[in-house]
């Protein structure tokens, strides 16, 4: 099964009024791919970057959402809000979220499922850290994560998501895995979803994150089971970010 590959890039707390007109517009002039690609600018620039890429083909994420409808949740945005800017991905599960902000895989889930009743795909991120990894944990964790979504919306909204790999460590770190690493890993949550339903498992597209830069991409995406990349800090760099989609194809 050829799956497509996604190239998303996420801006998380970073940038400016002019900083992210500038970014778009540099990606704006290499808007030609076979691959999707996704920009996640914060909220305040949702309607924005909405408006500049409406005639493009790149597709707009946010980086959160509330788990609620509506209604007294100071300071959440809601799926139909985020709907009405045209947002296509949100990302969901992020290791910042779930450190920083202390998200729980069954909050985590509910956040998943509200998106998808409303028809938004999420971008599920997963990933171990150092430590679980070098208490060979990597697997145990990745799973749990899944379980968690698995068991509150079934396998088949699998085939309605993405799921992003994003090993803890290599955030931020400049430390990417390596393909092989990353492969592993893919190839194994493929193999997790294939005992529910091989159909989904063939069918989802699974992207890395971590330290992904131009250089090493490549590499990465000639691994069967890398479907694309969650690309942080080199996706606020026009010229770095189109190099990654150029490797995509
Ligand atoms: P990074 O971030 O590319 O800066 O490591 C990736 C992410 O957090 O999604």
């Amino acid at each position: 099964m050829t799956r497509q590959k996604i190239v998303a890039g996420n801006w998380k707390m970073n940038g400016s009024l002019e900083s992210i007109s500038a970014l778009v517009d540099g990606l704006l002039k290499a808007d030609q791919s076979n691959s999707e690609v996704v920009i996640a600018p914060s909220f305040p620039y949702l309607s924005l970057v909405s408006l500049s890429t409406a005639d493009s083909s790149i597709a707009l994420a946010a980086q959160n959402v509330s788990n609620q409808e509506k209604g007294a949740f100071t300071g959440e945005v809601s799926v139909s809000m985020l709907k009405d800017f045209s947002v296509k991905y949100v990302l969901v599960g992020h290791s910042e979220r779930r450190s920083l902000y202390a998200e729980t895989d069954e909050f985590i889930a509910s956040k998943v499922k509200v998106l998808l009743e409303a028809g938004v795909t999420p971008i599920l991120c997963i990933g171990e850290t150092l430590e679980q990894r070098e208490a060979n944990q990597t697997l145990v964790v990745c799973e749990k994560q899944l379980q968690a979504v698995l068991d509150l919306v079934g396998v088949e909204a699998f085939a309605k998501m993405v799921i992003a790999y994003e090993p803890v460590w290599a955030i931020g770190t400049g430390l990417s895995a390596s393909a092989e690493q990353a492969q592993e890993v893919h190839q194994a949550i493929r193999a997790f979803l294939a005992k529910s339903s091989e159909t989904v498992a063939k069918k989802v597209q699974i992207l890395y994150g971590g330290s992904v830069k131009a250089s090493t991409s490549a590499e990465l995406f000639a691994m069967p089971d890398v479907d694309g990349a969650l690309v942080g800090g080199a996706s606020l760099d026009a010229n770095e970010f189109i190099a990654i989609v150029k490797a995509a194809g």
